[in-house]
């Protein structure tokens, strides 16, 4: 291969917990009636407030131990702000610049992949695109999950050292019982960041992959990239820094949107929730 591909990824599991992120209400992904675990937190009604789940917290930290990170000391949220109908509050409670665990690694097949950091955020509700109507509808149900975000550092190098990778982590999950990491029912999602440069110590141009909710997916999906910015990169065309979404039909991605910049979101420090202070024996 003339150009060597650099990969790093993004994985989102929902945890396993009775209640949601910031409130009482029931963290139940079998629950097939829209906007039923709803309560004024959870859709952002003026004037409430959040309160931290102990157990999410609880989880996200097990989790950052088996994969031998750094467990934080001190740790707190941040707001990320972006505009979006499945998002009440206009902005997400996550993590930006105290994760709870940083600095771990998964060896796969005897090489170790770099964890830079794992911390917990909330998911958002769900859009529904009824077919051929002209609206879209809205389930908040999901509005809330505690939702742990893992990034590894760019240390993966073929589609199948990614796929393997995910398929290791599903496994840690369910073992540690901190998420049952369905990948058809959205509790577990990767995204993939790639690169490709003739020189194996130089990252090129990164281009995202989201929506790829199988490992086959994350396979194909990364396969299908190689192939494209290669052809790309052979008749001199420019790779552009983008989010391509993946047809699982066609087995192709496309283009969605030019990749945001972190500073897009200005995070900042989530005012309403305190700084958490982590004892780990
Ligand atoms: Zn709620």
């Amino acid at each position: 291969m003339a150009y060597f591909p650099t990969i790093g990824l993004e994985i989102h599991a929902e945890l396993k917990t009775k209640s949601k992120m910031f409130c009482s209400c029931a963290n139940n992904p079998d629950e097939k009636k829209a906007n039923i675990n709803i309560c004024p937190i959870c859709t952002a009604q003026p004037g409430t407030l959040p309160v931290i789940n102990k157990e999410a917290v609880r989880k996200v930290i097990k989790t950052g131990l088996a994969l031998n990170c750094r467990i934080s000391e001190h740790s707190k949220f941040d707001r990320k702000n972006y505009f979006y109908p499945d998002l009440p509050k206009a902005y997400q409670i996550s993590q930006y610049y105290l994760p709870f665990c940083q600095n771990g690694y998964l060896k796969i097949n005897n090489r170790k992949i770099r964890i830079r950091e794992i911390h917990l955020e909330e998911d958002t509700g769900k859009l529904i695109h009824p077919q051929g109507a002209d609206y879209s509808l809205v389930d908040f149900n999901r509005a809330g999950i505690p939702l742990m975000e893992l990034v590894t550092e760019p240390d993966i190098h073929s589609a199948k050292e990614a796929k393997k990778f995910a398929e290791e982590l599903r496994l840690i999950f369910r073992y540690l019982d901190v998420s049952d990491a369905n990948m058809e029912k959205g509790q577990m999602r990767c995204e993939v960041n790639i690169s490709l440069n003739k020189d194996p110590k130089k990252l090129g141009v990164k281009v995202e992959i989201k929506n790829l909710n199988s490992f086959r997916a994350v396979e194909k999906g990364i396969d299908y990239e190689i192939e494209r910015q290669t052809k790309m990169l052979e008749s001199r065309k420019k790779i552009i820094q983008e989010t391509r979404g993946w047809n699982n039909v066609k087995e192709i991605t496309f283009s969605q949107r030019e990749k945001e910049e972190a500073h897009d979101y200005r995070y900042f420090p989530e005012p309403d929730l305190p700084m958490i202070k982590i004892l780990t024996r």
